[in-house]
């Protein structure tokens, strides 16, 4: 397992914890000094879990969170098998780079989403980490309370927090926020998930006209402009309504749907906070600024975290790590049907 290099990220493919498994079913595992050091974990712990120390780019197996920079390109090697999250979809240069290595590549993006899968769901597990800190941070970033009050000095009004899109990510926003005390409200374009959100103690928002639209494999597929603009109109009341939303909608290999326009923004009162997880792939908020936190002119603050899981590298990791762990342990078959789905370079050609 290499350090990883990629600017703002902390994470790491393997904790010592995973390591221990590793030894137990007889792998060796080789760590790059200082790996794990941002995630919490040490040299130390990562030897007496049984790893050595030394050159993770011999190995027959490269566990990794990031794709490869140009730097590793050159350390792979022909014949190895990387593992990691390679961003099949958004950079194909990337996969043509690693294929002309000769080295075979499994993407964790692509892990076939079915149950006997779910272990190795690594888009599942950090979406987990991203629900639940973007709420924490509504939470620093608002300036109200998120649970009622009632106290000799008056009664204060519960948070109203709206939670676009309850994925995986979304879900655990909306619990995050319950458990706050704040008001929840959830939208989903799949009407499936209308029960998960009601279960979670929020209200499913119900937009008329507006028909379900899960497509293959429980991903949504992207709303015709039609359907985009009847979605917008319907929420803009609510949006004006709430402290906090918090944005998760995102549609496989597209640009994130821009569910919040600017005019919905400027129907929000000051001080109130937009925390958009679909920063990375362009934002939900058309006002968005990924990467950045800024207030706009009238006083909205509309945060755009990248790479949010490795704010909180050490779980966002120890779950990752479980993730890769049962990967190794399903076997290299490339007959599986999960690995076959994760494999998006093998032996120096792209799937
Ligand atoms: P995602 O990250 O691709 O998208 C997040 C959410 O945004 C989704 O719920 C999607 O419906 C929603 N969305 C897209 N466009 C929208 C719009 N215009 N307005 C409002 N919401 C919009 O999705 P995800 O969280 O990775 O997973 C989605 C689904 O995949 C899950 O809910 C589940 O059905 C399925 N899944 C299955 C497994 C499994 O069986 N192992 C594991 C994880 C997820």
């Amino acid at each position: 397992m290499p350090k990883e290099t990629a600017a703002r990220e902390r994470r790491v493919a393997l904790v010592p914890d995973v390591v221990r498994r590793l030894r137990a079913a007889e792998h060796e595992v080789i760590v790059e000094a200082g790996a794990g050091l941002a995630a919490g974990a040490t040299d130390e712990q990562y030897v007496a879990a049984g790893a050595s120390l030394g050159d993770p780019w011999a190995a027959e197996v490269v566990a990794k969170v990031a794709p490869p920079s140009e730097a590793e390109l050159v350390k792979l090697r022909s014949g190895t098998i990387l593992v990691g999250f390679l961003n099949p979809l958004g950079d194909p240069d990337g996969l043509a780079a690693i294929a002309a290595t000769g080295a075979t590549a499994l993407a964790m993006e692509r892990i076939p989403r079915i149950s006997r899968a779910q272990s190795m769901d690594a888009l599942s597990s950090q979406a987990t980490v991203s629900g639940y800190r973007a709420v924490l941070i509504a939470s620093t970033e608002l300036e109200r309370f998120f649970p009622m009050f009632m106290t000799a000095a008056g009664t204060v009004p519960p948070a109203q927090v709206l939670v676009l899109g309850a994925g995986v990510a979304g879900l655990q926003a909306i619990a995050t926020a319950r458990r706050l005390g704040a008001v929840v409200t959830g939208f989903d374009i799949r009407s499936a998930v209308k029960e998960q959100i009601q279960s979670l103690g929020a209200r499913f928002f119900e937009v008329e006209g507006l028909g379900d639209a899960e497509a293959e494999g429980g991903y949504a597929r992207e709303l015709t402009p039609e359907e985009q603009q009847i979605q917008r109109d319907a929420l803009s009341v609510q949006m004006g309504k709430s402290d906090v939303i918090v944005t998760t909608a995102l549609v496989p290999g597209r640009p994130a749907p821009k569910l919040i326009p600017a005019s919905a923004v400027e129907l929000m009162k000051p001080g109130s906070v937009i925390v958009d997880l679909a920063a990375e792939a362009g934002g939900n908020c058309e006002l968005t600024r990924p990467g950045e936190t800024y207030t706009t002119d009238g006083g909205v603050k509309i945060v755009g975290p990248l790479n949010l899981p490795s704010e909180m590298a050490e779980h966002a990791s120890a779950l990752y790590a479980r993730n890769i762990l049962s990967l190794i342990e399903l076997g290299f078959d490339f007959e599986d049907e999960v690995v076959k789905g994760a494999c998006v370079v093998r032996e120096g050609k792209v799937v």
